[in-house]
């Protein structure tokens, strides 16, 4: 077969581009050189739908070890008693959370989109929002925080048969225990989206959600830093709340539903080459190494979100507790497009991203989201964030003159050399 150059080139293209910039998008990271080469081995031609030791096809002994590793390594590092590693992303593993739990027209109670939550917690655009009767809950004007005596109001009058918790914008700290309680009495299941901080709650930075929820979902490719996939865990609360039938009519154990919401529900065969990364991240998370990577991680954001507050920058809630910040852009006059756009020319990626009670549409917005999670894994520490800060504001400062923006980009360029990120 002849080699396809086309696409090999653009993949060094897309290699240099990410070498080049500086990464600020809040979900990205760079995947560790096993991590990439474990998805691009002959695993990606095996079926193996079901799960280990109960599969539909033969030849799956190879697979399903690899499978089981991964699953032990997920169960260790969040200490869950339970987990299903095959969706193939966070929105996947929603869906067979809510296909497992619900029926067409229950009630839901989740995080507004445009107050940072996520597109699968019930947008009107996706299933979650066409399926479900979906009801919100949001930050406070003033704090930019969650008040959670507003979400036990919601709870109490919507009703809803599942609350899900966790966002894709979002910058504090979640009260489990207290959204546990509410959960508990309106005799609603707790979902934990843990997507975004993954990583900085199985090091024990952020407070437990398997501490209090239900079920817990998560991609594995932000903080996390492993293949981009989702997966699904459990640590307590196998008893089924509801007694929640399968289409046969017999009552199901919580996971064996979850299992059934993920194959046969919304997927087919599983990506086992995938699964195979994942194990790998699973286990580089649960090192030293990774360890001081999350301490970092945390420190960095700290550091460059009161960088952009010294700058007179509104910076959503004042501060951050994880790896992320959203900063509203209306006390300098830009919007969110003009800094993306602005932003790209000097090598800076970024993304424009609504902020609480914003006045723009979502392809304009008023804020941008910025997080540290691929940044530190290059190696940038304290005063790193203090320098890309001061790089970002002359950026944007500027974001109409081409000239600066160059000057800014080689500047970009020439600093980002000094860390490699793949040999
Ligand atoms: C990123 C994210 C998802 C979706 O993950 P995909 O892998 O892009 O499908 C779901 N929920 C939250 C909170 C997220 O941040």
């Amino acid at each position: 077969m002849q080699r396809d150059t086309l696409i090999f080139d653009l993949i060094q293209k897309e290699k240099k581009r990410q070498e080049d910039g500086i990464e600020l998008i809040a979900s990205e990271n760079f995947a560790s050189p096993q991590v990439i080469e474990a998805m691009g081995t002959v695993l990606t031609n095996k079926y193996a739908e079901g799960l280990p030791g109960k599969r539909y096809y033969g030849g799956c002994e190879v697979v399903d070890e690899i499978e089981t590793l991964a699953i032990e390594r997920a169960k260790e590092l969040f200490g869950a008693t339970w987990a299903n590693v095959q969706p193939h992303s966070g929105a996947q593993a929603n869906a067979a959370v809510m296909l497992a739990v619900l029926n067409a027209g229950d009630a839901i109670l989740g995080f507004d989109l445009s107050h940072g939550g996520h597109l699968t917690h019930g947008s009107p655009v996706n299933f979650s929002g066409k399926l479900y009767r979906a009801n919100f809950y949001g930050v406070e004007k003033e704090t930019g925080v969650i008040n959670y005596d507003v979400v036990e109001a919601t709870a109490k009058k919507e009703k809803p048969k599942l609350m899900i918790c966790g966002a894709s914008a979002y910058s504090r700290d979640w009260d489990y225990e207290r959204l546990r309680a509410i959960a508990d009495q309106v005799g609603a299941l707790l979902l934990a989206d843990v997507s975004h901080p993954a990583g900085l709650i199985a090091r024990g930075l952020l407070n437990d959600p398997l501490d209090y929820c239900h079920i817990v979902t998560t991609t594995t490719h932000k903080t996390l830093r492993g293949p981009r996939g989702g997966m699904i865990m459990m640590r307590e609360d196998f008893e089924n709340p509801f007694g929640l039938k399968t289409p046969k009519g017999d009552l199901r154990m919580m996971t064996s539903l979850l299992d059934g919401g993920v194959f046969p529900g919304t997927q087919g065969g599983p990506l086992e080459h995938v699964i195979a990364a994942k194990a790998i991240a699973f286990q580089e998370a649960l090192s030293d190494d990774y360890m001081s990577y999350v301490l970092q991680v945390q420190k960095n954001a700290k550091i460059m979100s009161q960088a952009f507050v010294d700058k007179g920058y509104k910076v959503i809630s004042d501060g951050t507790d994880n790896h992320m910040m959203l900063i509203d852009l209306r006390p300098k006059n830009l919007s969110g497009k003009q800094a993306e756009n602005g932003l790209i020319k000097a090598d800076i990626t970024i993304n424009k991203n609504m902020v609480p009670f914003d006045d723009k549409s979502p392809f304009v917005t008023s804020g941008m989201r910025l997080g540290t999670a691929a940044m530190t894994t290059r190696g940038l520490k304290e005063n790193d964030m203090l320098k890309i800060a001061e790089l970002v504001d002359d950026a944007l400062m500027n974001h109409e003159n081409e000239s600066k923006l160059s000057a800014i980009k080689k500047e970009v360029n020439s600093w980002m050399s000094n860390f490699p990120l793949y040999k």
